[in-house]
C-alpha cells in the first residue's frame, strides 16, 4: 500500500486517506478582471503533466481534512517531499535513475518475450483490425473497393 506523510499529523498514512488535488503553486492573477482571455484560459485551465517530478496539492480527507503541497515522481509514484500549504516550494533534486533503469530493462523484456510468444498472433491482429475500421467509416462503396484488389 502507498503510504503518504501528512505535513500536518507528522504520519505515514495509507493513500486511502487521501485526495488528489491538482497542481500545487498556481497563483491566481491579481489583476483577474484585466487579464485577456488567453492569459485566464492559461491560469485556470492550462497544468502540467511531466513525466518526474511533479509538485501537487493533496488533501488528508480521512484525517485532519487539511490541504498540503507534495512533490511527487510521477514516473515510479514515489512521495519525494510534502509540506505544508503556504510553504515554499522545495528544492528537490530530479530522481532521474529509476527511469532510466527501467527503459533499459523494458526493451531487453520486451525483445525477449515477442521471441518465445506467438509473433504470428502480433501480426494478424493488425490486419484484421484495419478493414474493419475502413468499413465502419467508409460505408459499403469503400468495403467492395477494399476487397477488390
Ligand atoms: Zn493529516
Amino acid at each position: 500500500m502507498l503510504l503518504i506523510r501528512c505535513p500536518y499529523c507528522e504520519e505515514d498514512r495509507p493513500e486511502l486517506e487521501f485526495r488528489h488535488a491538482g497542481q500545487a503553486h498556481i497563483a491566481r492573477p491579481a489583476n483577474m478582471a484585466e487579464i485577456s482571455d488567453e492569459e485566464f484560459e492559461e491560469y485556470f485551465f492550462i497544468r502540467q503533466n511531466p513525466k518526474g517530478l511533479y509538485f501537487e496539492r493533496w488533501r488528508h480527507i480521512h484525517g485532519c481534512a487539511r490541504f498540503f503541497n507534495a512533490a511527487r515522481d510521477t514516473v515510479s509514484d514515489k512521495f519525494v517531499k510534502t509540506y505544508k500549504a503556504g510553504e515554499k516550494k522545495p528544492s528537490v533534486a530530479k530522481p532521474k535513475a529509476p527511469p532510466a533503469k527501467r527503459a533499459a530493462a523494458q526493451p531487453a523484456s520486451a525483445k525477449a518475450a515477442p521471441k518465445k510468444a506467438a509473433p504470428t498472433k502480433a501480426a494478424a491482429k493488425p490486419a484484421r483490425k484495419a478493414p474493419a475500421k475502413r468499413a465502419s467509416t467508409g460505408g459499403t462503396k469503400t468495403r467492395r473497393g477494399a476487397n477488390k484488389p
